[in-house]
């Protein structure tokens, strides 16, 4: 007889898959990319991916058996345990580490995994028994972990129960727990069966002949059903011209009856429209972009901004889909707005899906279900990083909005990958093509393009042929020096809005900094107040009158003195978006002034609400960080302000003038899309600065000529490649001896392409001690090798007893 084995990717930082024993018949039933449930460890319960099936017994460890198998088919397919390998690989992290980021959690129960009851669940019909025992239990605990469930059922197996009990939505697991749910629960109305007889309309028109609003219902009622189909109670309502409590007193008479239908949550309602017809330079952009596709795999559409990327893209959309294959719309996470989604369904109606850390668990369980399935409605995937991991099988197109985003690097936890560059790896894969847009691409796109890596199109006309914004520099040293400065707007600043708001026109204003101001300081004794668990001073919030952390969400009440001398001397230093945002209101007091950032866009729609609000022009002056540059389309924006240029310029990072650059020119993309020119004002200490001169004549060539002739000489990307590691610990003792044995050893093996050890900005966050080493690679240095080489060195230090408990972070292309 011969003995079976499965090997298994446990959602565990594990080097190595993990090898179990099954039955000739399990053997048989089994196939790469199912889920099974095993134990691991003494008592932990895991579900594992099967990998591998064959029948070589390990040699160093005793087999387990599973508990039990959580498919009937692969959840997960080859292309995607192909595509995972590369990521596993190539960002120096664990398979089972790209596993438990690629599936929503939803799919990896492990006995740890916490579930709390839907509230909203009354179907309690539709259990099994073991179900409603489970659910029957959650009525006294409002939580259990698997392992209480499994003990609650007196069996280990119960992986399978649970999965019911989520599909049915009468539970939830516990990232959900916070999030207020909202089943979407259609309500149906049908006839009591009493009355399914032929002369049924007859005797009940009799019944109602005293209640009119009543018998129009039912006269509605019988007109619907010609359809056949089911009849929405609000559908009714509105044929018929009653209230819901009209239908309620027909339920009550036992004449109608409600019923629920759950529905699928992305749905859409509504047509399709043609696409736009494209304009002679998107025309000549798009031929331009198939015309590379024929030589090269992935190509860069450089389009300045309101250049209509979007519609050159939905034209290569619709070819793809018309070639009966799924196409993939990358798009950073924070610009997944409605707006976007709004904009595709348009053309594309239901055959799109979104994929959204914002959305709930079960909202994402579908979408992966459908992506498998190869369903119509997920066609297109709408989504932003982590979308690359959901179950393609048969992509035609990708395609990377806004290319140069930071937000497409994960960074914490592993795996630290660039959804980008995820991207045309899966792309190559699937043999599909991928288009990388952008009105600035990143330093490393552009070269590649240069290079001839991939194809170059370019768009360098707005639609409408209206101009790029005028971009003026204001000289705000020059302006304190003639007092013309009120608050921190300059006069010139203050006139442009004023006209604008005079041709009701909308503005937005960027400030980088949320909060009232980022520093307080004691005029007395020159003291900060800091926070207790980062190295960083806190930032003052005036609204709610605290001191908050922006690094680990420290908060407390502001003081009314100093806490070192005790003089009540404070005095903020520094602005921040609240700031201004009071001042305008001041200054315009007869003006609707909105203000966007991270405080004001928590939650599911918060900055669904803001941006709402400011398309429908309930907002006039837009007061916001950064989220304001991302790919918005307003078409009543005229003036766009940035408040002050240099914060951005002096970060110490070496892209933080590509950066500065990308974020200004964006956000002056805002201005002036749709009829005339519009405005961009910015204030800076530096007007002379290279940049500013840069932003202010939207000359990318010459910003990515200068910033590359940098990275060559200081020995940066896209020449040299670079690994960061980063070790972290509450004790600086532990850290320091550690960053310092480590920087010995891989000096050792690398010379001076060894930076550091170095603390970074803030050496201290939520308590615990931070270092860094980065790792430059030559041109000609074997990634591979290099790669391997640090690997092993990992490993000696983590053998090292003293050294074990520090933190390890490996980043791999770290920018
Ligand atoms: P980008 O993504 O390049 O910044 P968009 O695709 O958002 O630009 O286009 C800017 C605006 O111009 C949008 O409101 C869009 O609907 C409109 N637009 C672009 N191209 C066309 C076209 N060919 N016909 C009609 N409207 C267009
Ligand atoms: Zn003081
Ligand atoms: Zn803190």
């Amino acid at each position: 007889m011969t003995n079976h084995f499965i090997d298994l990717i446990l959602p565990l930082p594990l080097q190595n898959t993990y090898t179990y024993s099954v039955t000739e018949e399990e053997a048989n039933f089994l196939q790469k990319g199912m889920r099974v449930a095993v134990s691991f460890g003494k008592t932990k319960m895991y579900t594992g991916l099967v990998f591998n099936i064959h029948t070589t017994a390990p040699t160093l460890y005793e087999v387990k058996d599973i508990h039990q198998i959580l498919d009937e088919t692969p959840l997960v397919n080859e292309l995607q345990l192909q595509h995972w390998q590369w990521i596993a690989n190539y960002y120096m992290s664990s398979l089972g580490e790209v596993y438990r980021a690629s599936l929503p959690s939803a799919f990896l129960l492990e006995s740890e995994t916490i579930i709390s009851k839907n509230i909203a669940f009354t179907e309690e019909s539709i259990l099994s028994d073991e179900e409603f025992l489970i659910f029957e239990a959650m009525q006294h605990q409002s939580q259990l972990t698997i392992h209480q469930v499994a003990d609650i059922l007196g069996k280990k197996k119960v992986m399978p129960v649970v999965n019911s009990l989520i599909k049915k939505s009468a539970i939830f697991i516990k990232e959900e727990i916070y999030e207020t749910y909202k089943p979407k629960l259609v309500k149906y109305v049908r006839l009591n069966a009493n009355y399914n007889s032929d002369n049924a309309l007859n005797t009940l028109l009799e019944e109602l002949s005293r209640a009119k609003k009543q018998r129009e219902a039912v006269l509605s009622f019988f007109q619907l059903s010609t359809t056949k189909k089911p009849i929405k109670a609000k559908d009714l309502e509105k044929s018929a011209n009653v209230s819901a409590s009209i239908l309620k007193s027909l339920v009550d008479k036992n004449i109608f009856e409600f019923y629920e239908i759950q529905t699928d949550r992305i749905q859409f309602k509504g047509d399709t429209n043609d696409l736009k017809t494209l304009n002679e330079h998107q025309q000549k952009a798009l031929l331009e972009i198939k015309e590379t596709f024929t030589k090269k795999d992935a190509t860069l559409l450089h389009g300045i901004t309101s250049s209509g990327k979007t519609e050159v893209y939905t034209k290569l959309i619709q070819e793809v889909l018309d070639a009966g294959k799924q196409v993939l719309f990358l798009l950073p996470e924070i610009a997944l707005t409605t707006q976007i989604i709004t904009r595709l369904q348009f053309y594309f109606g239901d055959q799109i899906s979104v994929f959204h850390s914002k959305y709930s668990i079960n909202e994402r369980v579908e979408v992966w279900h459908n992506v498998l399935e190869n369903k119509t409605k997920a066609r297109i995937i709408l989504g932003a990083r982590s979308s690359v991991f959901l179950p393609f099988s048969n992509l035609g197109l990708i395609v990377v909005d806004e290319e140069h985003e930071t937000s497409y690097k994960q960074f914490e936890p592993s795996p630290r990958y660039n959804a980008r560059d995820a991207a045309i790896v899966l792309a190559k894969m699937h043999k599909a093509k991928i288009l990388l847009g952008s009105a600035t691409p990143s330093l490393e796109s552009y070269f590649n393009a240069q290079q001839n890596k991939y194809g170059f199109v370019a768009l360098n006309r707005r639609h409408g042929n209206v101009q790029l914004p005028k971009i003026e520099l204001i000289d705000v040293k020059e302006k304190h020096r003639k007092k013309e400065m009120t608050g921190h707007f300059s006069d010139r600043m203050l006139k442009l809005i004023q006209e604008a708001l005079d041709e009701k026109e909308q503005i937005i204003l960027f400030q980088n900094r949320r909060g009232y101001s980022p520093v307080v300081e004691c005029k007395t004794c020159g003291v900060s107040p800091e926070c207790p668990n980062c190295d960083v001073t806190l930032t003052y919030h005036k609204y709610k009158h605290e001191l908050r952390c922006h690094y680990c969400n420290y908060q407390r009440a502001m003081p009314n003195s100093c806490a070192a001398c005790g003089s009540n001397t404070l005095d903020t230093k520094g602005f921040g978006t609240e700031q201004i945002e009071l001042e305008l209101k001041d200054l315009f007091p007869d003006y609707k002034i909105g203000r966007m950032d991270l405080d004001t866009t928590r939650g599911k729609f918060g900055y669904q609400k803001i941006i709402g609000a400011f398309e429908a022009k309930e907002i006039d002056i837009l007061v916001g960080t950064q989220m304001l540059s991302k790919g918005l389309d307003f078409e009543n924006v005229s003036l766009v302000g940035v408040l002050n240029a240099d914060t951005m310029l002096n970060y110490p990072d070496f892209r933080a003038h590509e950066r500065a650059y990308d974020m200004m020119v964006q956000v002056s993309g805002r201005a002036g899309r749709s009829k005339k020119q519009g405005n961009v004002a910015i204030q800076t200490f530096n007007p002379y600065h290279k940049i500013l001169q840069q932003v202010s004549t939207t000359n990318y060539t010459e910003m990515y000529k200068e910033q590359l002739q940098d990275r060559w000489q200081y020995k940066y990307p896209p020449y040299f490649r670079l690994i960061k590691i980063t070790l972290k610990h509450r004790d600086y003792n532990k850290v320091d001896t550690g960053v310092n044995w480590l920087f010995k050893a891989l000096y050792t093996s690398f010379g001076e392409n060894v930076l550091g050890p170095t603390a970074p900005a803030v050496a201290r966050i939520r308590n615990q001690y931070i270092k860094n080493i980065v790792i430059k690679i030559p041109p000609k240095q074997s990634l591979a090798n290099t790669k391997a080489q640090i690997s092993k060195i990992r490993n000696t230090f983590e053998a090292v007893k003293d050294f074990r408990p520090i933190r390890f972070i490996i980043d791999v292309d770290a920018y």
